[in-house]
């Protein structure tokens, strides 16, 4: 089924990417040329099973057929319109979006970065003009431009780039009391993922979200959960927050939101929309009419094929084959999922079970050195979640010996 990854790639586009792309990414030996499902195929021919399709931006699986549909008509009708127009489809998703969180309203962007640096600009414009100060947690990820890596309490991604973004401060994931400390009176907000998915697939603990929401309302805080990773029903409700009980002032959302179409969005009350007021945030291609037609046809293939539910389900066989390795195995340390976000923790380096199961044919990733992340699609079926489970299960197994 697969060669080694060494032999699958066509030198010709090795070759224009040593001479004519920027290598800030690690990239595999392999290119990709289609996809359908979780499968994709290289350009050698060789077949994947994919427990990682787009980044978790492929929560439907490769090329899901009523998104590929919608985008096809669209591209064919109106490409693109700027946000001095309106245009059906944006406003219809905005309501759909609505409908299915807490009722408020949506800013439209084009990646999980842009949702975060319009949440941070919301959170200072909202609050009194001395307040600008946004805490953050540790092991938390929140994107690349400048304002969301100073947000992200990592210092392995801020080498190099300072002086970062003034007025972020960070706490230690799960600790309320070190954020009672870091307020003061400049503090205007609080921003976490309830699921840190770069950081580990690490739920947030008992408690700690619903402390977050006291401390938040009890000094006027804005409390930002970043979902980018974690909400469009990947966790098996719409939104991350709900699945753990707390609702935030603003969620940020990317990655899966348009089955797999670049397109970010924030959310926020009706109360606390009209503080990102007229010429203070804009992104040109946001809420474009390919992106809206999408999202729409995400949502609705989601609802139409009973997905949330579904991504409860797999999630639960996953845990069923996977978590008795924590006893089985010495080097396996945890199992941590919530719906089809997945992390298998290692006490041993993860790189080398991506590259074993990636010869069998299986996608995978690791992430924080010793963290299998899982986030497969959620109309994933039975046969192949076993499939993938028996690769990696042997792998893992292979590890000891
Ligand atoms: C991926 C991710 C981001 C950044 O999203 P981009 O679309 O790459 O800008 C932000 N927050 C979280 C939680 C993410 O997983």
């Amino acid at each position: 089924m697969s060669a080694t990854a060494e032999s699958t790639m066509s030198p010709a586009t090795a070759d224009l990417y040593k001479d004519y792309v920027v290598p800030n990414y690690g990239r595999y030996p392999v290119c990709l040329v289609r996809g359908e499902g979780s499968w994709v195929w290289d350009d050698r021919g060789n077949k994947y099973l994919d427990y990682f399709p787009g980044w978790g931006c492929n929560l439907l699986g490769h090329c899901p057929p009523a998104v590929v549909e919608a985008v096809q008509q669209q591209v064919a009708t109106l490409i693109h319109v700027p946000n001095s127009w309106h245009t059906e489809a944006q406003g219809l998703w905005a309501k759909m979006l609505s409908e299915r969180s807490f009722g408020g309203k949506a800013f439209f962007c084009n990646s999980g970065t842009e949702a975060n640096e319009a949440a941070i600009k919301l959170v200072r414009l909202h609050t009194p003009e001395d307040r600008y100060k946004i805490i953050t947690f540790t092991g938390g990820f929140h994107g690349r431009t400048l304002g969301a890596t100073s947000a992200t309490a990592q210092p392995k991604y801020h080498q190099g780039l300072g002086p970062l973004v003034p007025g972020f401060s960070y706490a230690p994931f799960g600790d309320l009391d070190a954020v009672r400390e870091l307020i003061d009176d400049e503090t205007a907000g609080i921003m976490v993922e309830p699921i840190q998915g770069e950081g580990g697939v690490r739920l947030a603990p008992e408690g700690f979200l619903q402390g977050l929401r006291e401390i938040a309302d009890e000094h006027g805080l804005l409390l930002v959960f970043d979902e980018v990773q974690a909400g469009c029903g990947r966790t098996g409700d719409w939104f991350a927050y709900q699945t753990m009980g707390v609702t935030p002032d603003v969620i940020t959302l990317a990655k899966s939101l348009c089955g797999g179409v670049a397109g970010g969005a924030m959310l926020t009350t009706a109360e606390i929309a009209p503080s990102l007021r007229p010429g203070m945030h804009a992104a040109t291609f946001g809420g474009n009419p390919l992106a809206a037609r999408a999202g729409i046809a995400t949502i609705e293939t989601i609802e139409r094929e009973g997905l949330l539910e579904r991504a409860k389900q797999i999630g639960k066989r996953f845990e069923q084959r996977l978590a008795p390795l924590v006893d089985e195995l010495p080097h396996v340390k945890e199992f941590r999922h919530c719906g089809v976000m997945i992390g298998i923790e290692l006490l041993v380096e993860g790189a080398p079970v991506v590259a074993e199961c990636m010869k069998r044919g299986l996608l995978i990733n690791c992430t924080q050195g010793t963290v299998i992340r899982l986030l497969p699609a959620m109309n994933l079926s039975d046969a192949e979640c076993d499939e993938g489970c028996e690769i990696l299960i042997e792998v893992l197994r292979n590890l000891a010996s």
